[in-house]
């Protein structure tokens, strides 16, 4: 006997969770949505959250069309108007801007913290959709007639359909039998944010080392914030810096581009991995998010994937007939399927940019080196790359 009937219950109220509860507003489906924690309240003061996102103009497209987008102090936002990349060489170096390909700009830099709040004020906002927060689940099973779920409380929730955007250790997949063996990079994504003497002119850099790859995306005023991608010893002798000496390194390590830098939000470090699945669904289950791929975050895309997976999925649930079964595995098929070829090919080139640059091989340095230079110089090959990281605009129905 279940203490709440649903139709779709989505474990995990990150980014992805949330933003699938969201698309689902308003339909005539009856949604859950459950967490282990709230988002902690905004801060009162000015201060920056050290998580800081790249989000593609097809994703701000998805969650403006969502209501959520709109939420967000527009302060607090910062453009990309000109991408460059560097590799180990003086010479070798890809630029390109929004101008070329004629969009308004390249990506969005924003703040996790924000961003969650924003969806997680629209999602309470919404009449189809209840919250159960702080929720412990202890059990799931999936059969023929519903998808239930029992709570640490005692509670069970029966739906049609159960949806895993519970992160990249996700307990839903594990509990489904799912399994697969993530590619463990032993690298760390170091994260913090500086306070620059230079202005970066709306440019987000990167640089390809054999030890690394740093990125730098501009933060609203003078500010920037680092993502310094590097074997695990580097990372964590990163992290252990005084202040002083990381400013200097991360300076000397973007050739002083921006001048002296000023730390702004601690250093910290996110183990990083590929994880690649051969099913996202099946009967009464889907998954979505870090829940169902993790990729190499040199290209800024994870949380971008996720969107266009819960984007998706909503389109798929929302078309289906009132006669339709939304947790038959066909029928999810369908969502399974659109995605398959995105995600494949977002882990291909980010693991392979990450193998062909993060080495000593000497041909391979020049390999890397020339293709960056080459790509600079064909015009049609760079606007094509540079389409496909704008994610597709056509998310949203
Ligand atoms: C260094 C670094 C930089 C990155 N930069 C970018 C970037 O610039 N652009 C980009 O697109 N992506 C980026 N990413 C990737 C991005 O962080 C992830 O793809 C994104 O956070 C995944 O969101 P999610 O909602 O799927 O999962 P999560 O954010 O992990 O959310 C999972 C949610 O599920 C809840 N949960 C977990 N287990 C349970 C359970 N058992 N019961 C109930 N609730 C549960 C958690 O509390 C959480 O709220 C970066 C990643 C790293 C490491």
């Amino acid at each position: 006997m279940s203490d709440l009937q649903s139709d779709v219950i989505i474990v995990g109220a990150g980014l992805v969770g949330s933003s699938l509860a969201l698309a689902l507003a308003g339909s005539r489906l009856r949604v859950t949505l459950i967490d282990g924690r709230a988002p902690a309240p905004l801060p009162e003061d000015d201060s920056w959250d050290t998580r800081i996102y790249a989000i593609s103009p097809g994703s701000q497209q998805f969650l403006t069309e969502l209501g959520a987008w709109q939420r967000m102090p527009g302060d607090r936002l910062s453009p990309v108007s000109q991408m460059k990349v560097r590799g180990d060489a003086q010479d070798a170096c890809l630029a390109f801007s929004a101008a070329d390909v004629r969009v308004p700009q390249l990506a969005c830099i924003l703040e996790n913290r924000l961003l969650q709040d924003a969806l997680w004020q629209a999602v309470k906002a919404a009449d189809n959709v209840q919250i159960i927060c702080p929720a412990e689940p202890t059990h799931m099973a999936l059969d023929g007639h519903a998808a239930s779920l029992t709570l640490a409380d005692g509670r069970v929730i029966e739906g049609r359909l159960l949806v895993g955007a519970d992160g990249a250790n996700s307990w839903v997949r594990a509990q489904a039998g799912i399994t697969a063996a993530p590619r463990l990079y032993q690298q760390k994504g170091v994260v913090a944010n500086f306070a620059c003497e230079r202005h970066h002119g709306q440019v987000a850099r990167q640089w390809f080392f054999p030890d690394g790859i740093l990125a730098w995306l501009p933060l609203p005023g003078n500010l920037m914030s680092m993502v310094w991608s590097t074997w695990d010893a580097q990372a964590d002798e990163l992290v252990a810096l005084d202040a002083d000496i990381l400013c200097e390194r991360v300076a000397q390590a973007g050739n002083h581009e921006l001048g002296k830098l000023k730390l702004v939000t601690l250093a910290a470090a996110f183990p990083l991995r590929l994880l690649h699945l051969d099913r996202i669904v099946s009967h009464r289950l889907a998954l979505v998010g870090d829940a169902a791929h993790n990729v190499h975050p040199l290209a800024g895309q994870g949380v971008n994937l996720g969107f266009q997976d819960a984007c998706i999925l909503a389109r798929v649930l929302k078309a289906a007939g009132a006669g339709e079964d939304i947790g038959e595995h066909l029928l999810l098929r369908r969502y399974e399927r659109a995605r398959k070829e995105d995600i494949l090919a977002m882990q291909t080139v980010t693991d392979g940019l990450q193998r062909l640059f993060n080495n000593d091989n000497s041909l391979l340095g020049w390999l890397r080196n020339t293709g960056l230079a080459l790509t600079d110089r064909l015009g049609p090959i760079k606007h094509r790359l540079i389409r496909h990281a704008l994610g597709s605009v056509d998310m949203v129905s």
